[in-house]
């Protein structure tokens, strides 16, 4: 038996005899010749069915797309005049000498075939279907490789990969937390990490220096543009640094991702570097474009420092600009002393944003690491003293026990890769994003849960 080679390993096995697998992607009948396109992860090839080989023939006439087959073939050129220049196997075809059907399939509900525009639920509904287009697939290699050049490049720096609880505690970051209820604690729940703040800042302190994870992050917002309840994060923490330590590392990252894996060009290296104040007085807007012409092959990072370290909710109480974790500046210090609102929105923290081409593709500061300025944050935020210990005391204890100097940075990969694949949002570089309302087709999620398991959780839906 030969072996099973991808179907883009055929270009260099003309005269020979080779194995494909896949599935029939399109079926063309010229005359009594039957010719279909077989498709496989890795390439499209044309196959010939000539009416000769009869038992063979017969069996391809019942092929329809999606059908999933194995054949046995002979690689040849094809005619003159009959290449096709747009695909790499475009000079050669096989010809059949054994067929099996392995699977059939049933009609799609679209065409995979053709780059058409597709009713994005019954993209969403048949996710599975919609990745076998090429588009889809060509994303989500994309995404493959950007995760894998930062995993390299974090190495070499000298980072430790470490996972983090999913199932935890809140950690705010502006948004609702997603909760699980606990069966063997009634009442009490669980909550989703709204990002690894926390735990990472924790790492610190066990003395690991280097922390970086691609993150699973969980926010639970209204509709709000393009976001999705889950997504993940380039997440880093570092210790004894300075803030410009976090943005070289990051800049030197984002720049060779951009190069040497999307083939992009990057508008200004350094990146160019704004206050809060300049860039809303230059864009009226902490996320801006600096192209003038909106390239998409282009890549206009940028950095924001001294963001307020405080700003005003719709009800005019003072929350944190970014979380509670993040430092305030030292010479803005002596205004934390303040009870009035109008100093306290005058300090400024150490804040860092990194924009591209218009969006916010990351953030973080640096941490404190005084629990006594810490503590003062979470009054001003406006927690009692009772809430601050019980949210917060694990953190606040644990800096009683020698705490470095710290500060990080996340980095959204759903956004950067929607830019580097020229996608107009988040969703077509995911493999199984949700709708924008949050719901996922494919699985009918969110649904309902069965009596007994809601009993078992001693949990009552309320009407
Ligand atoms: N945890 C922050 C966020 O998700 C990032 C950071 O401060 O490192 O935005």
């Amino acid at each position: 038996m030969i072996k099973r080679i991808p179907i883009i390993e055929t270009t260099e096995k003309t005269g020979q005899l080779v194995k494909l697998n896949g599935w029939v992607h399109s079926r063309r009948d010229h005359g009594k010749i039957i010719f279909i396109d077989l498709r496989d992860k890795s390439g499209l090839i044309q196959i010939v069915f000539l009416p000769e080989n009869k038992e063979i023939y017969q069996l391809a006439n019942a092929l329809r797309p999606e059908w999933v087959i194995s054949l046995e073939g002979k690689v040849q050129n094809r005619p003159k005049g009959m290449e096709n220049p747009k695909i790499p196997t475009g000079k050669i075809e096989v010809a059949v000498e054994k067929l099996e059907i392995l699977n059939q399939a049933k009609t799609p509900p679209f065409e995979i075939s053709e780059e058409k525009e597709i009713n994005e639920e019954v993209r969403l509904k048949y996710r599975y279907l919609d990745l076998r287009r090429e588009r889809m697939k060509n994303n989500l290699i994309l995404r493959h490789k950007v995760v894998k050049f930062i995993r390299d490049f974090m190495n070499d720096k000298g980072f430790l990969e470490i996972e983090t609880p999913i199932l935890t505690k809140a950690t705010p970051e502006g948004a609702r937390d997603y909760i699980v209820p606990s069966r063997i604690y009634p009442g009490k729940f669980y909550a989703l990490p709204q990002s690894p703040q926390q735990y990472k800042q924790l790492l610190m302190v066990a003395g690991l220096e280097k922390y970086f994870q691609i993150a699973r992050c969980f926010r639970d917002e209204d509709t709000r543009g393009d976001r999705q309840p889950e997504f993940t994060q380039l997440d880093i923490e570092m210790s004894f640094i300075t803030q410009d330590d976090i943005l070289n590392l990051i800049e030197e990252l984002y720049i060779e991702i951009a190069e040497k894996v999307a083939h992009k060009k990057v508008l200004q290296k350094p990146f160019p570097k704004f206050t809060y104040k300049e860039a809303m007085e230059k864009f009226s807007d902490d996320k801006f474009d600096l192209r003038k012409e909106k390239d998409p092959d282009v890549l206009a990072f940028a950095w924001v420092v001294d963001f307020p370290l405080f700003e005003k909710t719709e009800t005019k109480e003072l929350t944190s600009s970014h979380h509670p974790f993040t430092a305030p500046k030292d010479g803005d210090l002596h205004l934390l002393k303040s009870n009035n609102p109008k100093d306290l929105l005058k300090i400024r923290s150490w804040q860092h944003d990194l924009v591209c081409n218009g969006y916010e593709v990351g953030g973080g500061s640096i941490r404190i690491t005084n629990p006594k300025i810490q503590s003062r944050i979470f009054e001003i935020l406006g927690h009692s003293k009772e809430e601050i210990h019980r949210k917060f005391g694990h953190l606040l204890t644990a800096f009683e026990y020698g705490v470095p100097p710290h500060g990080g940075i996340a980095t959204g990969i759903d956004r950067l890769l929607s830019i580097l694949a020229d996608e107009p949002n988040i969703r077509e570089i995911m493999a199984f994003p949700k709708t924008g309302d949050g719901r996922d087709l494919m699985m009918s999620a969110p649904n309902e849960v069965s009596p007994a398991q809601l009993k078992e959780l001693r949990i009552k839906a309320a009407k």
